[in-house]
């Protein structure tokens, strides 16, 4: 019997998740998803389950939920578990109750699950209560989307005293607050504007129900925005005395989490969010150079491991080929840093070679001076830097190249996101790279006044190449260090 879950996703953070959602999504064979997910709970999904966004269909016509319902449906019918994902809460304007008839016509079991209302927690993380004593004994959520043609009066509302709070009005402010003053409000009212809260470029406008159109306007506020109404608007209970850093990270998943983890542990005043992903897509040509390679390890003095995804490959591909281990024995291993060296103990081995400065250059002068006549295997990246084969050619080192995996990017921020940064950390040269390509690929400008932040003087170069330069670059090039210059720098 299969069954579908509508679960609410919380307002977007991905900590605002319930335990339920979480695990669901852990569980499930499907899941179906609308925009503004955190993409940190999608990445829980089972890696074999199929995952549908219906997001950029959401919100329009009644004809496209009709579409939605019936993909939910099908579905069903594919598989046992299937999770519903809904930001927010699923019956806050979320039509999940138009879901739940369809599945209920359809003879699908369902249950829902609910979810932190962004109508509460956007408001509250922008310091606005909905309730205060003394000011607001109740509150009202109120659509404020107008199908087209079809203007709804809002002078009814004008009459409640407690704090409203209007989901999906941000081009209808001008008729929420007619409506309103027509209805007796005071203009005078205080009223606030919080557009994408939560996300990196939140952003809080405070005024009163007279003049909040014409602040939204000049703050350029976007969608998804509360608009809120009410005494309770004139307080900041955020907790927060400055405005904090806005940083955004490229790089691999791992290198974004080090970046953020050690930022936090720091103490900066600052939001992170991975910027681009950076992810590593393994190369067929390559590989199978690999498994030659392997076979004939006893032709190399050395191999060389540019990363800690080339040593996982190595071994990966030395089990698939079932190489006996004692074949390694005179094989000298050669890694670019300390963070290398360290995931190259777990399997067992020290590295015989890790260059002064974590740096390519370093790495392949070290080894010019020691390999003498014996063969170099260097397993690297598509766009690994190509000095280490000057280097080698200038100092006559023999050597074959395992080009094993390029970088692919995907943004994970809006233009509106990275239009608000402060800051831009790069991880990798090759994440410089991916970082243009994506912002050209979706026509987003980089924003004029960031400053970017840079693992190691490659880095950098490669930075430098896009007309850009890094204002801080750390020597020592790990993502410690690097969060450390940042965190100094964010103080000052
Ligand atoms: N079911 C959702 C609401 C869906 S209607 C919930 O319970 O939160 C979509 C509207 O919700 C948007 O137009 C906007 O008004 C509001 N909204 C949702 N998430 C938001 C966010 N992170 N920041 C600001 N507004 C948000």
């Amino acid at each position: 019997m299969s069954k579908v879950y509508l679960i609410g996703a919380g307002p977007g953070d991905p900590e605002l998740v319930t335990l339920k959602a979480k695990r669901l999504v852990s569980e499930a064979d499907a899941v179906i998803y609308d925009s503004l997910i955190p993409k940190e709970l999608l990445d829980e999904a089972r890696k074999d389950a199929e995952m549908i966004d219906v997001g950029k269909r959401m919100g329009r016509e009644y004809k496209l939920q009709d579409e939605i319902n019936r993909i939910i449906i099908e579905t069903a019918g594919k598989y046992e578990k299937v999770v519903r994902l809904k930001g927010g809460d699923p019956f806050v304007f979320g039509r999940g109750g138009e879901e739940a008839i369809a599945l209920e016509e359809a003879d699908v079991s369902y249950e829902v699950i609910p979810g932190v209302t962004s109508a509460v927690s956007v408001p509250e993380h922008a310091g606005i209560p909905v309730t205060h004593r003394k000011e607001a004994r109740s509150f009202s959520v109120i659509t404020g989307h107008t199908a087209a043609g079809s203007g709804i009066d809002y002078s009814g509302y004008a009459g409640i005293d407690g704090t409203l709070v209007f989901l999906m009005g941000l081009n209808n402010i001008p008729a929420i607050r007619d409506g309103l003053i027509a209805g007796g409000k005071d203009p005078e009212t205080p009223a606030a504007v919080v557009s994408s809260g939560f996300a990196i470029n939140e952003k809080t406008v405070r005024g009163t129900l007279a003049d909040i159109e014409e602040k939204v306007k000049e703050a350029a506020l976007v969608s998804p925005a509360i608009i809120v109404v009410g005494e309770v608007t004139k307080h900041d209970f955020s907790g927060r005395k400055t405005e904090p850093a806005r940083i955004g990270v490229v790089g691999t998943d791992a290198f974004c989490g080090r970046m953020a983890k050690r930022l936090e542990e720091l103490g900066a005043d600052a939001l992170v969010k991975q910027a681009v992903r950076v992810r590593l897509k393994i190369e067929e040509e390559g590989k199978e150079a690999l498994k030659k390679a392997l076979n004939y390890i006893e032709d190399y003095g050395f191999v060389l491991f540019a990363s800690q995804n080339a040593i996982d490959m190595f071994f990966d591909a030395a089990d698939e080929e079932l190489i006996d281990r004692r074949r390694f024995a005179g094989l000298k291993m050669a890694v670019v840093g300390g963070a290398t060296a360290k995931w190259l103990r777990k399997y067992g081995y020290d590295a015989d070679i890790v260059p002064e400065d974590y740096t390519v250059e370093c790495l392949a002068k070290e080894m010019a001076d020691r390999v003498g006549d014996r063969k170099v295997l260097a397993i690297r990246a598509v766009r690994g830097n190509e000095i280490l084969y000057d280097v080698f050619d200038q100092k006559g080192v023999s050597y074959d190249k395992v080009m094993l995996y390029d970088s692919v990017g995907e943004a994970l921020m809006t233009g509106d996101e990275i239009a608000c940064l402060d800051w831009l950390i790069f991880g990798s040269g090759s994440g410089v790279d991916v970082f243009f390509s994506e912002m050209e690929k979706s026509g987003i400008a980089v924003p004029e006044g960031v400053s970017f932040a840079c693992i190691g003087e490659p880095t950098a170069k490669a930075l430098a190449e896009h007309g850009y330069e890094s204002s801080i670059s750390a020597q020592k090039h790990t993502a410690a260090e690097l969060a450390k210059l940042v965190a100094e720098r964010i103080e000052k």
